[in-house]
Formats: structure tokens, C-alpha cells, sequence
């Protein structure tokens, strides 16, 4: 689904922020991504997500090539194709949970039902409520739901339980999970979270710009 070949970015001559990193994620796959701040695990994400680009070397999604991709061309096979959730949840405040869902929504894949969605992060009750209202766990499930409203591909979260207390981040990371058992979406999270990292089927670290560790867990079911 994911395919690295000796990528590498700068964003200051001399000092990469990723070094010739090559890797292979199968479509479905959960995917870890850990190391130290600083290490380029966000700059590994934006540039798997099109969102920023590489100085060199090739990344495929799905079997296309998006290094080199017109910005136009880019933007709508990021729309068609990823869900990103950061950590902090970006929410519009004049619009309450369902809406902020629903904008999202036509994007995608219109026979998801939005009560469905709010169903699947335990979220349903709360339709009504906007994001002043709601707590930061709350928020970020609202954020998950918008992000899978379009039925991405991948999904690509960074270190979305980053701003959140432990009860809450448990229950955000239970959600995606929960996404991950019920659909064939493959998803991509960096955290430092490692307590849950037997959750993952591979795990990948970077270190200094390079990957440090690939290994994939052979989960016994
Ligand atoms: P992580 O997400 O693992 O904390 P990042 O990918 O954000 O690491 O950063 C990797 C390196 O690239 C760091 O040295 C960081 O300072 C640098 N970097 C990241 N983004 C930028 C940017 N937009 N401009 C300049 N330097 C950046
Ligand atoms: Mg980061």
C-alpha cells in the first residue's frame, strides 16, 4: 500500500530531517511509528501523506508514485485517498459535533451514514453539542469521526493522544482500533505510547532520520 524507496529530506542544507529511508506497509496493516522528538517521525508522515515533499527517492501509495505529482493532482489524491488526525483536533467552533462531521462528509463515501459514524467513536449522544462543550478526548473521537467520514485508504495520526490524560487517550486509541478491526483501512500513529504497541502488526523507529527498527509482530489470535 506504502512503499519508501531512499527518501530523504532536508528542510536545512546539510542536516537531513530523514536519510535514505526505504519501507514497505501492506495494505490493512497498523502501523507504530516511535522514537525520540526531533527523530523525523512527523516529516516520515507528511511526506507518506503528500502533504510535504521529498528531495529524492520514491514514494508510492497504492502503486502510484506521488513524488513529483503536480500540487493539483496531489491535493485531490490526498482528499480521495488519506484521513489525517493530529494532535491537536482542529474542530470548527461555530458548528457542533454532527456538522463538523458532515462537512467532511461529501468528500467521501455518502452511503456512511454520519449517526454511524458518531455511533463507531461513541460519539452519537453528543450530536449536538460544539467543541467548547466537549472534553479533549471528546474532541479528538469528533476528529476521528471526520477524518474516517470519507473512508480513507490510510489513516494518518500524529501522536493524536499527545495533549490528552491517560483515561482519554486510552479510549481515543481503543476507537482506532476499533477502525482497524472493522475496516480494511490501513493506519499509520506515531506515539509514545508504547504500552499499547503489541496493538500494532509493525512497528517502525527513527532514529536520527533513519529507521532504527521494522519489525512486523507475528500476533498470535
Ligand atoms: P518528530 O516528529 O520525530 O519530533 P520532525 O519530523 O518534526 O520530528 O522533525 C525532524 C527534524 O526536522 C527536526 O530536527 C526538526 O527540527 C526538523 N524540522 C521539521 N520540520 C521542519 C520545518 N518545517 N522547518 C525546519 N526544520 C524542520
Ligand atoms: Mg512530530
Amino acid at each position: 500500500m506504502i512503499k519508501l524507496e531512499h527518501v530523504s529530506k532536508s528542510y536545512t542544507a546539510g542536516i537531513p530531517a530523514l536519510n535514505d529511508v526505504s519501507l514497505d506497509i501492506e495494505e490493512g496493516e497498523f502501523v507504530f511509528i516511535v522514537g525520540d522528538s526531533g527523530s523525523g517521525k512527523s516529516t516520515l508522515l507528511n511526506l507518506m501523506g503528500g502533504l510535504d515533499t521529498a528531495d529524492s527517492g520514491s514514494i508510492k501509495i497504492d502503486g502510484t508514485d506521488i513524488v513529483g505529482m503536480s500540487e493539483k493532482d496531489l491535493s485531490k489524491f490526498r482528499r480521495n485517498t488519506f484521513g489525517f488526525i493530529y494532535q491537536f483536533y482542529n474542530l470548527v467552533s461555530d458548528l457542533n459535533v454532527y456538522e463538523n462531521v458532515e462537512v467532511c462528509h461529501w468528500l467521501g463515501d455518502k452511503s456512511i451514514k454520519i449517526d454511524d459514524i458518531l455511533d463507531r467513536v461513541g460519539m452519537a449522544e453528543h450530536k449536538k453539542k460544539f467543541p467548547d462543550e466537549l472534553s479533549g478526548g471528546m474532541q479528538q473521537r469528533v476528529s476521528i469521526a471526520r477524518a474516517i467520514a470519507k473512508n480513507p485508504k490510510i489513516l494518518f495520526c500524529d501522536e493524536p493522544t499527545g495533549a490528552l490524560d491517560y483515561k482519554s487517550a486510552h479510549d481515543v486509541l481503543e476507537v482506532i482500533e476499533d477502525i482497524h478491526k472493522k475496516s480494511n483501512t490501513t493506519i499509520i500513529i506515531v506515539t509514545h505510547n508504547i504500552a499499547i504497541a503489541d496493538m500494532s502488526d509493525h512497528i517502525i523507529e527513527i532514529r536520527d532520520g533513519v529507521v532504527a527498527l521494522d519489525q512486523h509482530n507475528d500476533k498470535v489470535l
